[in-house]
């Protein structure tokens, strides 16, 4: 018998994934901060927690963390001060910020959304779902410097920018300028909740008053014309909408 031991080293490669990102975790609640630090830790980020916003805001400066999870409710100065601040912060403008949320803080993720921050998870969360969004986020940074104008393929759909043309299974199909530009934005990200203020922002056309009601007209003339692939365009209540991840 010849017994093989030369697995063994490539299986503990394997087994112990090496992330060099650096994540900054903020929660008051001890129980959670050690539950999210140990899930991430275990997926080979750098993890390192605080219980503070003030806290949050010095680690932010002084170590530039890849990416932080912010909880909104937090003592003293809250979540979204925190956020804000972290935008108006030269330094820290570009750390992806995913905010964690309770279901009472709806109005708070819109405030959020709109001051910046990347994405949010609702508790009580599964660690799976917690670290797929972190790298989410993190592969989504690493690509936001993608060409503008690059086709965008997703399920049935392909987007040409430069044509200004949709093709849905494979036939072509025909958008007023403000819906090509809605579709486009909302399909660059997939799975990315966009508060009707950020879509207002994203495609507003030259002469072409956008209001956030408005949105919700565009969006209902989109699904239309997108027949029964009008699901790919979801609302998420409370917030706004995001294409079907
Ligand atoms: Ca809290």
């Amino acid at each position: 018998m010849v017994s093989v031991t030369l697995t063994q080293p490539a299986l503990s490669t394997l087994s112990l994934p090496v992330r060099k990102e650096r994540i900054l975790v903020v929660e008051d609640e001890e129980d959670l901060l050690e539950l999210i630090t140990y899930n991430l830790s275990r997926e080979g980020y750098r993890v390192s927690g605080v219980t503070s916003g003030e806290a949050a805001l010095r680690e932010a400066r002084t170590q530039l963390p890849d990416l932080i999870l912010l909880d909104l409710l937090l003592p003293q100065i809250d979540g979204l001060e925190v956020c804000k601040l972290l935008r108006n912060d030269r330094q820290t403008r570009h750390i992806p910020v995913i905010m964690l949320t309770a279901k009472a803080e709806e109005a708070d993720v819109v405030a959020g959304l709109e001051l910046g921050a990347d994405d949010y998870v609702p508790k009580p969360f599964s660690p799976r779902v917690l670290v797929a969004r972190v790298r989410a986020v993190l592969r989504r940074r690493g690509s936001a410097v993608a060409d503008k104008d690059a086709p965008v393929r997703i399920h049935e759909l392909v987007i040409h920018p430069g044509r200004h043309e949709v093709l849905l299974a494979g036939r072509p199909i025909s958008l007023t300028y403000t819906e090509f530009k809605l579709l486009h934005f909302l399909a660059q990200r997939p799975g990315w909740a966009f508060t009707r203020g950020q879509i207002v922002d994203a495609v507003q056309g030259e002469n072409y008053a956008v209001t956030e009601r408005s949105v919700d007209v565009q969006v209902a003339g989109l699904r239309k014309k997108l027949g029964k692939y009008a699901g790919y365009i979801e609302t998420v209540r409370g917030v706004g909408y995001r294409f079907k991840e």
